[in-house]
């Protein structure tokens, strides 16, 4: 069951947005630029993200270009429900690809209640494979954004991220072969062509 609103009309509208894209692709940015300017309209905005993301301070999304908003790191996407406060009118949901599957769930109930849900995640892990919940994310979404960065060997768009150090390199990182949480020096940004999942050694398990 969803809450739906009572407004009778659609004009205050929830949706959901995504930004998805490659590492380097510019997408924390968009979610910043996007929840900025909601603020600037005197709209309530709140910002997760999963406590798994520790690269920085522990109550900011900040993006590599140190952009920092207030944000409120969560251990299980359903606690954002308990967090979102009535008034709050926009909902920013930073690294979705590291929530747990109930992340669908939410931005669809916080869309029915007529808030506008904005996603920023990876849509594929460094293996070029669909990214935890974002594929569905994507499909439920009213609003698409698919980020490029450039690929950092021949300078097209780069749609993957390029794992070029393995998990036992990365120390004091977890070893999970999905979830590296990266420090942009163990990545780069490829193209298609470019991007060569074997040729770090830290997949031999998939
Ligand atoms: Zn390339």
């Amino acid at each position: 069951m969803f809450f739906r609103n009572n407004q009778g009309s659609h004009g205050s509208l929830g949706s959901i947005e995504v930004i998805c894209g490659s590492m380097f692709s510019g997408k924390t940015e968009e979610l910043l630029r996007r929840v900025k300017r909601a603020q600037i309209g005197r709209q309530r905005v709140q910002v997760f993200k999963p406590e798994i993301d520790t690269r920085y301070s522990a109550d900011h999304v900040q993006s590599h270009d140190a952009n920092r908003v207030a944000s409120r790191p969560v251990a299980k996407a359903k606690d954002i429900l308990d967090f979102v406060e009535d008034t709050t009118r926009v909902v920013g949901i930073d690294e979705a690809q590291f929530f747990d599957d109930a992340i669908v769930d939410v931005a669809q109930k916080l869309a029915f209640r007529g808030i506008r849900v904005i996603v920023a995640g990876l849509d594929m892990d460094f293996l070029g494979r669909p990214f935890g919940s974002m594929p569905t994310l994507l499909a439920v979404a009213e609003e698409v954004t698919k980020l490029s960065a450039i690929c950092m060997v021949c300078g097209a768009p780069a749609s993957r991220s390029q794992r070029i150090a393995s998990p036992v390199e990365a120390k004091g990182k977890t070893n999970d072969e999905q979830i590296l949480v990266g420090a942009k020096e163990f990545y780069e940004a490829r193209c298609r062509f470019c991007h060569d999942p074997k040729s770090d050694n830290a997949n031999a398990t998939s």
